[in-house]
């Protein structure tokens, strides 16, 4: 195998699913944004819904369209980005339901898809996407009384428990809501874990499905293990990789692995990350190069044929914190190189 495996565990995914529905007790969607967080949405999509997910969220039409091919007809697929100009014949074609953001939204579906479902993106207070209290009044009532699939709002804070903004949003979403009868979501997996107060009717997990924190009881769900394609002895005072940056301060043994930044192994990561050989640690040396990244494996005890860096001794968000960044960005950073080889 020349380029790395990433190894997806469909049964870990499907408990993760399943989990964070048991915490909410209440209609429990997927979000497959980004591709599935870089796993693939029709495969995560599909084991999902053989699962008993009705409900799935995208960022995009042109996803919800690729995401409604592998599903068939049946689970509803909405779009938080709403309805785009030009979205029209997408979000018809394949039966998807934009999630209107504006005043401009609603009257550029209703004019364009009269009849047609749609849901209602609120803001509370992140000034990200959403209509805004001042707007939403003067609309409500029009919007209401076409029957909205759900009315949502996004929390900014919801991976920090004690933070003051999940209740101030909270409070906000239920002035803004109050008296309504189309069901209403506020918690991403962040609020899902922040307990019922934050549930409504219907929870929207994404990165707690795929392993990642703040679901800190997630199943790992994914494992990348990158093949060695070479391994050379360093003397003392040989440097490896560009701009000279690793010095070999005793004699040793450098492996050269099959991925690099251009799998989204991000250059950021550089001499901090380890990799794993069975339970033992090694640690990258020099710079991540865009297909390769170099390992001292010196202290193995015997030259090993892959190296794993992500899996059940590395989380992804392990891997994310070599990088100052999060597991969000690893997973959907993740390559169109590896084998994506789907476990049970
Ligand atoms: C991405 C997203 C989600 C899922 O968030 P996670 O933190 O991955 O669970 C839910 N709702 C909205 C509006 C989103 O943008």
């Amino acid at each position: 195998m020349s380029t790395a495996t990433l190894t997806i565990d469909r049964s870990a995914l499907v408990d993760n699913w399943r989990s964070l529905a048991r915490t909410a007790q209440v209609e429990t969607a997927a979000v497959v944004k980004a591709d599935g967080y870089g796993l693939g949405a029709g495969a995560v999509g599909t084991a999902l819904a053989a699962a008993g997910a009705r409900e799935f969220f995208v960022a995009a039409a042109s996803e919800g369209v690729a995401l409604r091919r592998a599903l068939g007809s049946g689970p509803r697929i909405s779009i938080f980005s709403g309805h785009m100009a030009g979205d029209g014949e997408a979000i018809r074609g394949a039966d998807l339901v934009p999630m209107i953001n504006s005043i401009d939204q609603l009257l550029r579906h209703v004019e364009t898809l009269p009849g047609h479902p749609f849901g209602l993106q609120l803001d509370t207070g992140m000034n990200r996407l959403g209509m805004e209290p001042g707007e939403w009044s003067t609309l409500r009532d029009i919007a209401l009384a076409q029957n909205p699939t759900l009315v949502m709002s996004h929390l900014a804070c919801a991976d920090e428990p004690g933070h003051p903004m999940n209740d101030q949003q909270r409070r906000s979403f239920d002035e803004m809501t109050a008296g309504i009868d189309a069901p209403r979501s506020l918690a991403a997996t962040g609020g899902t874990l922040l307990g019922s107060a934050f549930h409504y009717d219907l929870v929207r997990p994404g990165i707690g499905l795929y392993g990642g924190l703040p679901f800190v009881d997630a199943r790992p769900v994914v494992t990348l293990d990158i093949p060695v394609i070479q391994i050379r002895d360093v003397a003392v005072g040989e440097t490896v990789g560009y701009a000279n940056a690793w010095t070999a301060a005793r004699p040793s043994r450098i492996a050269t692995i099959s991925a690099g930044y251009a799998d989204g192994l991000i250059r950021a990561m550089g001499a901090r990350a380890k990799l794993h050989s069975g339970d033992r640690a090694v640690p990258v040396v020099g710079r991540v190069s865009m297909d390769l990244i170099t390992v001292d494996v010196t202290d193995l005890p015997e030259a090993p044929d892959s190296l794993q860096l992500i899996g059940l001794h590395q989380s992804v968000d392990t891997v994310a914190g070599f990088a100052g960044t999060i597991g969000y960005e690893i997973l959907t950073g993740l390559g169109g190189r590896y084998e994506r080889v789907w476990r049970d």
